[in-house]
């Protein structure tokens, strides 16, 4: 008889839980409670994780139970535990995207991403910390507070989805789900050692993501490897009647082993060269040589554009994102200032409810979208996302991937570039241009620096190649086992 309590090892995978789950290791219900009770000790340590539905998910888990002992697994994802971002809508708890504009917010359904997945069996656990409204890079600005990076507690996990990161790069067993406007999942993993996907825009629906810049935003998985999210992919991507702007994928391209590997990888110079760290640019060469040494043909290209990405970003995501948070005004949604003054009531409730970075970023958005400005700025900025498009285009007309750094630079000191916003946007330089052109970007863990922290790079695909750059992924955590690192103090 198998020991049904024995949990699995801290850094198992999805994949491999599921394994232990089907060989009667543990029940689905002890797997949950062990994940709970990690949540409770270090995902509050960390302050990554907001809310905790412990009698739902243990509801949840005695369903699952149920389901496995009478031969009905609903599959790969039944009985694992995952958390959702604040930005993403779920009926259990609140989704107030780590803003006082949304303080208390009760979503009625869940967002189309979530109800997949529990429909597969997940088991939704809780709600994690990020950046209000998914803006920033460094979890600073969330209204629950700082969230450390597990690797170095004075650290940032990076941002916006940093909650997500902290947990996926400390313990096994789960899956989370992020959101990514300009690097918001990529950036987070790369800082704490874990692997998250941006998928083409489109792929899945945003149904149920609290818009920032809609041109842009997607929802993401975050987990331990390559192969845990593109099971999580595969379950939530798809058509959504709901959202209109998500894509058709005839036919869907969920078996890896039918697609053509990739064989080629361009090597982007400009993103090794001035204003990316020597640690960082040194890893990244070291990992194209890695893939080199197992046959993998890497190519140096520049890509045309890439230093004028970030100040594109900046105009084309504030714009949108003054556009989208118009609504919150207190009359048709978010907190209502006291006032019987119309103009007042939205002015006070608008500048109670946000943060000053949200703040600065509608300023800016109503700024380049004013007449007198527009040209110059707005429409500038939509014909320069037009070029990163064709650039990335030409590099992928012989080659069937684009490698990067993901961030310039380490995990920083929390504190030290909050008042600085500047600095903090220089941490999207190489990852916005996935989010301007549409196109899927796989980020990897790549090394460890002196100081043993994390540091990742990014795969960039073609339009709909989300499955390709994830078997390549999996083929690179297969030649090493980076992935596999846990900060100390994380093993049970
Ligand atoms: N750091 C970027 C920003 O602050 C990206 C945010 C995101 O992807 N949500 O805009």
């Amino acid at each position: 008889m198998p020991n049904r309590s024995s949990l699995p090892p801290t850094d198992a995978t999805v994949g491999e839980v599921q394994q232990w789950l089907t060989d009667g290791h543990c029940s689905a219900r002890q797997l949950i409670d062990g994940y709970l009770d990690y949540l409770q000790r270090v995902g509050r340590e960390l302050n990554a994780v907001v809310e905790i539905f412990v009698d739902e998910a243990h509801l949840a888990a005695d369903e699952s139970d149920q389901r496995r002992s009478s031969g009905q697994s609903l599959g790969p994802l039944d009985g694992i535990p995952f958390t959702a971002k604040m930005n993403i809508t779920t009926q259990l708890g609140s989704s107030d995207a780590s803003s006082p504009m949304l303080r208390g917010f009760k979503a009625k359904e869940d967002a189309t991403a979530v109800g997949r997945l529990r429909a597969a069996g997940a088991v939704l656990v809780g709600k994690t910390s990020c950046d209000e409204f998914a803006m920033g890079a460094s979890n600073e600005t969330s209204c629950h507070g700082v969230v450390s990076n597990p690797w170095n507690r004075d650290r940032v996990p990076g941002g916006s989805s940093g909650g997500s990161a902290a947990l996926a790069g400390s313990h096994g067993w789960s899956f989370h789900l992020g959101s990514d406007t300009g690097g918001s999942i990529r950036q987070p993993a790369a800082f704490c050692n874990a692997t998250a996907i941006k998928p083409t825009w489109g792929r899945v629906s945003r149904r149920g993501l609290i818009a920032f810049g809609s041109s842009l935003d997607q929802i993401c998985p975050i987990a331990r490897d390559a192969v845990d999210c593109q099971t999580v992919l595969q379950v939530m991507e798809g058509y959504d009647p709901l959202d209109s702007t998500s894509l058709k994928l005839t036919p869907s391209p969920l078996v890896p082993a039918t697609l053509e590997p990739i064989r080629r990888v361009a090597l982007i110079t400009d993103g090794l060269g001035a204003g990316i760290d020597a640690s960082i640019a040194t890893a990244v060469r070291a990992a194209a040589q890695k893939m080199a040494n197992q046959g993998i043909e890497i190519i140096e290209r520049s890509l045309p554009h890439l230093e004028a990405a970030n100040a594109c970003y900046q105009v084309i995501s504030t714009a949108e994102a003054s556009s989208n948070l118009a609504r919150y005004d207190g009359v048709h949604v978010g907190v209502r200032a006291e006032s019987d003054q119309l103009q007042e009531l939205y002015e006070t409730s608008r500048h109670a409810g946000f943060g000053s970075e949200v703040r600065r970023r509608i300023l800016l958005g109503t700024f380049v979208l004013s007449a007198g400005y527009r040209d110059a700025y707005y429409t500038r900025a939509l014909a320069v996302r037009d070029l990163i498009r064709q650039g990335i285009d030409q590099v992928l007309e012989d080659c069937d991937a684009l490698l990067l750094p993901v961030s310039p630079f380490a995990p920083f000191r929390i504190g030290e570039r909050i008042d600085d916003p500047l600095a903090l946007y220089a941490c999207d330089i190489l990852t916005v241009t996935a989010n301007l052109a549409g196109v899927p970007a796989l980020a990897l863990p790549c090394d460890f620096d002196e100081d043993q922290l994390p540091i990742g790079m990014q795969l960039m695909g073609a339009h709909g190649s989300d499955h390709r750059l994830l078997e390549f992924g999996q083929r690179w955590q297969r030649w090493n086992d980076l992935h596999r690192a846990l900060p100390e103090g994380s093993a049970r």
